[in-house]
């Protein structure tokens, strides 16, 4: 074999590698999406089969393959299992590859990937129970905020929001505010702001506590400028987008609940890896000049 060759193997037995380490934790979201809600324990006891109670082997934990050979169905009892556990496996996958496709093999990436994993935690919990567990929400913040911190370090205050108060013409002070910080501040603020609107003016609940904590914590990881916007503005399009469909397919009537978080989630996901080639394309939209 020649060194390239050898080079392209490596090469895609390390993404192959990635892809399986992204499965296997997609796997445990699984076990947090069903588990969370209940407030049951994540760790013990090990995963069953939800029909028969019988323990779940090696064989049926190989994440997405396990799947596929076993047609979906419990070895025991044969009954078939949901496609979303595979469908959860996959996405994770893919979004693992996606951290080192968009961040490289950096620790950014790894950071950036369990923020990632907890809004796919969300956007599941969030579409079964209504609720976004304030667990994944204080990670995907703490992310943020770490990122952040690494930023300032490298950056310095070219990343951070600076103004300049005068408390007397003689006595201006220079005000420096990390971008996460601010970020969490205008994401709540806005949210709370959309919140109380909605359920004041037009008598429904159009957001919930969970959805402005969440926007903090996207806040965190985008600041608070267009990012932020960009994140927003998608998910209120995705939102109109499913609303229209599921209306048109006659899956949900108007002033059925949908929730929001879902779309927060994508969007979120989507902003987190690529938000540096999305937010230009977004506010070219919005914006005139
Ligand atoms: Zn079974």
């Amino acid at each position: 074999m020649s060194s390239l060759a050898v080079t392209g193997f490596a090469h895609v037995l390390a993404h192959a590698l990635i892809f399986l380490i992204g499965a296997a934790v997609g796997s445990f979201l699984n076990v947090v999406i069903y588990r969370l809600p209940r407030r049951e324990s994540l760790i013990a006891p090990r995963s069953r089969c939800l029909s028969c109670g019988e323990g779940l082997g090696v064989i049926d934990l190989i994440p997405v393959l396990s799947y596929v050979i076993l047609g979906g169905r419990c070895r025991h009892c044969k009954r078939s299992y949901s496609a979303r556990y595979m469908t959860v496996e996959l996405f994770t996958g893919l979004t693992a590859l996606g951290a080192l496709y968009a961040l490289g093999p950096t620790l950014h990436a790894l950071l950036a990937f369990i923020a990632v994993a907890c809004l796919i935690v969300i956007f599941f919990i969030d579409l079964d129970h209504f609720i976004i567990p304030d667990e994944t929400v204080a990670i995907v913040a703490t992310v943020g905020l770490i990122l952040d911190i690494g930023a300032l370090m490298s950056q310095g205050r070219s990343v951070a929001v600076v103004f300049h108060e005068m408390l007397t013409p003689e006595l201006t002070y220079e005000v420096v505010l990390p971008m996460s910080l601010v970020g969490m501040a205008v994401g709540a603020g806005l949210f709370v702001v959309i919140a109380y609107v909605s359920e004041r003016f037009f008598k429904r609940p159009g957001m919930g506590w969970g959805d402005v904590k969440l926007a903090a914590a996207m806040g965190a990881m985008l600041g608070p400028g267009y990012q932020f916007l960009s994140f927003f503005l998608i998910a209120v399009f995705v939102g109109a987008v499913i609303g229209i469909v599921c209306m048109a397919a006659g899956w949900c009537a108007r002033g059925d609940y949908i929730p929001f978080g879902p779309m927060l989630a994508l969007s979120g996901i989507a902003m987190i890896y690529f938000g540096d080639y999305i937010t230009p394309v977004v506010m070219s939209r919005f914006m005139i000049g």
